[in-house]
């Protein structure tokens, strides 16, 4: 059997070699998402079988999966306040109280429930 032709040439990516330059790359250091100037610490998560590749340790959500330059690898001091917070294992800001968008006049008279509609 012939194989199949193919139309547009693909580059083929080694998976081990991929995660492994990924790997290379971000150990020790840390990262941003695209152009975003918020400087995230590493953590790993699993990729493929025993693969790993970084993430922000954060969960900084983002589009791509670190395979197509959407994580840059930096050595600039981290500035996500997230990762700071769990890489001191601080726990997270108590809630605050929620503050009144306008304070309510309680009048003694509470507006009529009558239909505007129906009054003669
Ligand atoms: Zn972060």
């Amino acid at each position: 059997m012939a194989a199949p032709l193919e139309l547009f040439p693909r580059a083929r990516v080694s998976p081990e070699g991929f995660a492994q330059e990924r790997v290379d790359h971000f150990t020790g250091r840390r990262l941003r998402i695209g152009r975003s100037g918020i400087v995230h610490e590493v953590t790993w998560r699993p990729w493929l079988g025993e693969l790993i590749l970084p993430v922000p340790a954060c969960h900084q959500g983002w589009s791509g999966f670190a395979a197509s330059g959407d994580l840059i690898a930096t050595d600039d001091p981290a500035t996500c306040r997230k990762c700071a917070r769990r890489a001191a294992q601080l726990p997270l800001a108590e809630p605050v109280a929620q503050a009144a968008l306008f304070e309510l006049e309680h009048s003694p008279n509470p507006p009529s429930q009558e239909c505007p509609n129906q009054r003669q």
